[in-house]
């Protein structure tokens, strides 16, 4: 596996690569689990050479959020990237992607107003910059996204699709612990009792799913089932729990069966967490 800093020497060994190989790239922001290595692999089947970031983007994290504090782990993620097959690991500096006169951005206007974006107004904006840097440099045939990150993977794909971007955005299923709890880098903040609360959102998420197995199809109904099973858990805050199609993220009245969003966020101490289905 080689390890890049640099973004020209990235640019022009993905330049070289394209001439008959194709790229898979998955752009991550490091502290590696088993939902981004899921992607690594993925891209490693489907590719000649796979290509890894590692960047925690300043531009996504607003003021008091999390961005000093996030875990990194440099070593281990280079372990863990090679053995899933990552081909070059890309680790750019904060200088080399935002010199100090950087002063474009892309910003995707309507799908960003609500669920995450109502909650963190800066945070598409800094996502959407950072990959369509991203692509400029790695120059990927396709690149892979989590269904974690539900608006996200639907953000990037209209931002692909309204600027011609040359790439095929493939969304990945959902990694998750034992009891359920959706693998994340955030995870590491909860505490013992904290973790076992955390839970509570793959709980309601379930109960969700059953009620519209058996019939709920009313939102209102649905979202007040979870409210009542998170607030059940200790330490656990809501910020949102919200029901959406998944094309444009309209709210819904009534499950539309295939083009539905069920996600939340929900505070278990400090951390906050998300999760979601596609039903
Ligand atoms: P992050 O490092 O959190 O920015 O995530 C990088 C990529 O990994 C994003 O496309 C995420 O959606 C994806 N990802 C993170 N956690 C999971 C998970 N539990 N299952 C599947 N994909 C994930």
């Amino acid at each position: 596996m080689k390890i890049v800093e640099d973004v020209k020497e990235m640019q022009k060994l993905s330049k070289d690569l394209k001439r008959d190989k194709t790229i898979g790239f998955v752009p991550t922001m490091g502290f590696l689990h088993e939902g981004h290595l899921s992607l690594a692999r993925k891209a490693k089947e489907q590719n000649d050479i796979v290509v890894m970031s590692v960047f925690v983007n300043p531009l996504q994290f607003a003021e008091g959020e999390d961005f000093d504090t996030y875990p990194r782990d440099r070593k281990r993620d280079e372990e863990l990237a090679e053995k899933a097959g990552v081909d070059i690991l890309f680790f750019p500096s904060e200088e080399d992607m935002y010199p100090e006169d950087f002063q474009t951005h892309v910003n995707v206007e309507k799908l960003t107003q609500v669920l995450e974006g109502a909650s963190r107004p800066l945070f598409f904006k800094g996502v959407t910059t950072v990959v369509c840097k991203l692509f400029n440099i790695v120059k990927p045939d396709r690149a892979y996204f989590g269904r974690k990150d539900a608006q996200q993977l639907i953000v990037v794909k209209k931002m692909v699709e309204d600027l011609n971007m040359d790439v095929e955005i493939v969304p990945m299923p959902i990694v998750r612990e034992q009891d359920g709890l959706a693998t994340s880098s955030r995870n590491r903040y909860l505490n013992e009792e904290e973790r076992k609360s955390a839970v509570c959102l793959y709980k309601a998420l379930k109960k969700a799913r059953q009620m519209v197995e058996k019939g709920t199809l009313d939102t209102k109904t649905i979202i007040q089932n979870m409210e009542k099973i998170i607030s059940s858990y200790p330490f656990t805050r809501i910020d949102y729990i919200s029901i959406n199609r998944t094309d444009d993220l309209k709210p819904l009245k009534h499950i539309e069966t295939g083009k539905t969003l069920i996600s939340l966020a929900v505070f278990v101490g400090k951390t906050r967490l998300i999760d979601n289905i596609w039903m």
